[in-house]
C-alpha cells in the first residue's frame, strides 16, 4: 500500500498473505492509511500473485534497545556504531544531512530509500526523488507472535517497530549491503535505528527532534561489491518471509556503545 498527499509520501506498508486473507488485508491497509494525521488524497493498493516465486526464509535480526533519549546523543551513538561497521564518517554525516533536510531533491521525504557509497557518501539510487522501495517481506504467523512477545517485553509495542525490523532484516541480507540508518518522517515518531548483520537491529528512542517531518532510510553499500541491478532486484522483487526471531535485549544486557 502506498498513500500520498500531492507529492508527499504519507504511508506505506507491505504484506505477504495467503489468498483467503487478501480482502481483509486490503481493508486493513486502507484503514491504516486513512488514520494518518495527513489525510492522503491517493491510496494505491497493489495486489500481486507471487506465483511460483520461492519464498526465502530468514531469521530476524537480534534486537537491541538503547537508552539514549536525547536525539543528539542518539546520533552520536548511531554514528559510532556505523563507523565500527566500516562506514566512513563523511558518509554518515552526509546521510544525516539528507535525512534532516528531506532526502528528495524537492525537499520532501522519499517513498523509498537512498543507496549510499559507504566511503564517499555519494548517492547511487537511480531515482533520487522516489528512492528504492523495499517490497515483498512479512512475518510468518508463528514468528509474528513470538516477535510481538519479545518486543512487548522490551516495551516496544508500536506496530512500527516490528514492521521496521522485518524490513531491516530483509535489507541486511542485500548483496553488498553494509548497514542501514533510519528515522521516520512522522513528526510524532522520533525513534530510529541502525541495522546490519553484525550489529543486529539497534533501536534508539530518539534520532531526531520532536515535530520534525523529515526522515527516511539510507542503505550504505560497499561499492566494490555493488551490482546495482542485483541489489534492486533483491530489494524490490525477492519475496522474504521472516520465520524465526533473534535475541531481544536492552543495552543493560550488553556493552555496545
Ligand atoms: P516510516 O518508517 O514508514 O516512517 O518511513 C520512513 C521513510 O523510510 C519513508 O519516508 C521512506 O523514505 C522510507 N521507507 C518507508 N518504507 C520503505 C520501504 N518499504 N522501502 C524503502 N524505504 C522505505
Amino acid at each position: 500500500m502506498h498513500a500520498s498527499a500531492g507529492e508527499k509520501h504519507v504511508s506505506g506498508a507491505e504484506r505477504i498473505v495467503t489468498s483467503d486473507k487478501i480482502d481483509m488485508t486490503v481493508q486493513d491497509l486502507v484503514a491504516r492509511a486513512r488514520k494518518k494525521a495527513t489525510a492522503p488524497d491517493q491510496i494505491v493498493v497493489k495486489v500481486e500473485s507471487l506465483g511460483n516465486t520461492s519464498l526465502r526464509s530468514l531469521a530476524a535480526l537480534d534486537v537491541l534497545s538503547l537508552p539514549a533519549n536525547d536525539w543528539n546523543a542518539g546520533r552520536t551513538h548511531a554514528s559510532r556504531v556505523l563507523q565500527r561497521r566500516g562506514i566512513a564518517k563523511q558518509a554518515i554525516e552526509k546521510a544525516i544531512h539528507y535525512l534532516d533536510k528531506g532526502p528528495a531533491p524537492s525537499g520532501h521525504s522519499m517513498r523509498g530509500a537512498m543507496i549510499m557509497d559507504a566511503r564517499s557518501g555519494e548517492r547511487l539510487e537511480p531515482d533520487q526523488e522516489r528512492g528504492v522501495r523495499v517490497s515483498r517481506f512479512d512475518w510468518s504467523e508463528d514468528a509474528l507472535k513470538r516477535i510481538d512477545h519479545c518486543l512487548t517485553v522490551l516495551g516496544l509495542k508500536h506496530v512500527r517497530t516490528r514492521e521496521a525490523l522485518c524490513l531491516a532484516t530483509k535489507v541486511a541480507y542485500g548483496p553488498g549491503l553494509l548497514a542501514e540508518l533510519c528515522w521516520s518522517d512522522d513528526p510524532d515518531y522520533v525513534a530510529g535505528y541502525v541495522a546490519s548483520l553484525d550489529t543486529g537491529y539497534m533501536r534508539f528512542p530518539a534520532l531526531k527532534r520532536s515535530g520534525s517531518p523529515k526522515g527516511g532510510r539510507v542503505f550504505f553499500i560497499d561499492r566494490s561489491k555493488l551490482d546495482m541491478a542485483s541489489l534492486i532486484r533483491y530489494l524490490e522483487t525477492e519475496a522474504v518471509m521472516i520465520t524465526d526471531v533473534g535475541m531481544c535485549g536492552s543495552v543493560l544486557d550488553r556493552e555496545v556503545l
